[in-house]
């Protein structure tokens, strides 16, 4: 199979309900979907999708800009040998891990698809489907954080993430006491900075909250941070944003700085480099999750198919943005939560139908 053209798309996603985190709010974000076409008259479809120029790295200019670099010198290469596609790309930039990521995931959707196998069943198989999912509690009052606690609770979530951070510790440790407070048996509880706070700050809270049971992920802005708390604390350390490749989640298991992983896929180089941190985290123990920053059906589904690969015992759960969207690209097949679950979408490669013209005339196009 050869790639003979490659399309790129530019789509707003408007958004039905608030989102904010210590570093940012999420506003309407500007996603990039790429189409891999090929002479065998299948369509591969990827995507990347940063909640804005904060808190990643890359954001929508740059990774168009990186795609304008990695779009001719994929013409007429192998897609189904995702291996030798990064080495193109390897071998035409450095960096630009999200549009790598982009085109990774669109490999993998036509290998499904022409083997006419799902993307999971190609990683190994479906160890859980559905796969369960946490839900994020946006920073707010601690009443306000509890009782929606509550009521994800009700609604089958087993859990949750609340967002801290960006406002002075004592507001982050009443939500903490409330929201923590609230938590049944089996749920899990997950505060989440965003790199909120100092090293500092970090220790304080963990030591207001020392008999609170939960984990505190990317406390601090860098890795060194992290590292420095992390001894300090009281509680599992999660790290996220500096998580940045799979040398660093390495050097953090075997030196004891994270106890889990919150991983971006489209940071790690799409399902290929989500696939080698799943391996390395099944081979230490260590628990991780499966997520991106946020994006439609074709992220979402990217997602939900390595996260149905975990382990279950070290599964952080799968995360997507489709609650907080207003509209969908494939309404039927589309990976949706349900009850704090996510069915793994069934057809071949990411089980997703994209109609021809969904995001209009291509931004960007190659042949
Ligand atoms: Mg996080």
């Amino acid at each position: 199979m050869k790639i003979i053209q490659i399309d790129v798309f530019a789509k707003h996603l408007p958004m039905v309900s608030g989102y904010n985190m210590s570093s940012s709010t999420v506003g309407d974000p500007d996603t990039t979907v790429v189409a891999l076409r090929t002479d065998a008259k299948l369509t591969g479809w990827g995507e990347i999708c940063p909640t804005g120029p904060l808190p990643q790295v890359e954001h929508a200019g740059s990774i168009r800009a990186d795609l304008d670099l990695l779009g001719p010198a994929l013409i007429g290469t192998d897609p189904l040998r995702i291996g030798l596609i990064h080495d193109v790309m390897a071998a035409t930039m450095d960096g630009g891990q999200g549009a790598r990521s982009a085109v990774d995931i669109a490999c993998w959707d036509l290998l499904g698809k022409y083997h006419n196998e799902r993307v999971c069943d190609l990683l190994g198989g479906a160890r859980m489907d559905p796969v369960s999912t946490y839900h994020v509690v946006p920073i707010g009052s601690p009443d306000g954080s509890a009782q929606l606690a509550e009521q994800l609770q009700e609604q089958g979530h087993t859990k949750l993430q609340l967002k801290s951070g960006g406002r002075h510790i004592d507001e982050d440790i009443d939500a903490v006491h409330a929201v923590a407070n609230v938590i049944r048996p089996g749920v899990d509880l997950f505060v989440d900075c965003n790199r909120g706070w100092t090293v500092g700050e970090a220790i304080q809270v963990s030591r207001a909250c020392r008999d609170l049971k939960f984990d505190m992920e990317q406390p601090c802005a860098t890795y060194a941070e992290c590292a420095t708390a992390r001894t300090h604390l009281h509680h599992p350390l999660v790290l996220d944003e500096s998580a940045t490749d799979l040398a660093t989640i390495a050097r953090a298991i075997s030196t004891g700085v994270a106890d889990g992983f919150g991983m971006k896929l489209t940071r790690i180089g799409g399902i290929s480099g989500m696939r080698a941190v799943r391996d390395l985290c099944e081979a230490s123990n260590t628990p991780t999750s499966c997520d991106d920053s946020w994006g439609g059906d074709i992220i979402a589904s990217a997602c939900v198919h390595v996260g149905a690969t975990l382990t279950p015992r070290l599964s952080r759960g799968a995360w997507i943005s489709a609650p907080y969207q207003a509209g969908h690209y494939d309404e039927e097949h589309g990976p949706r939560i349900v009850n704090g679950m996510i069915a793994v979408p069934p057809g071949p490669g990411l089980g997703i139908n994209i109609p021809e013209g969904l995001f209009g005339p291509p931004i960007a196009s190659f042949s």
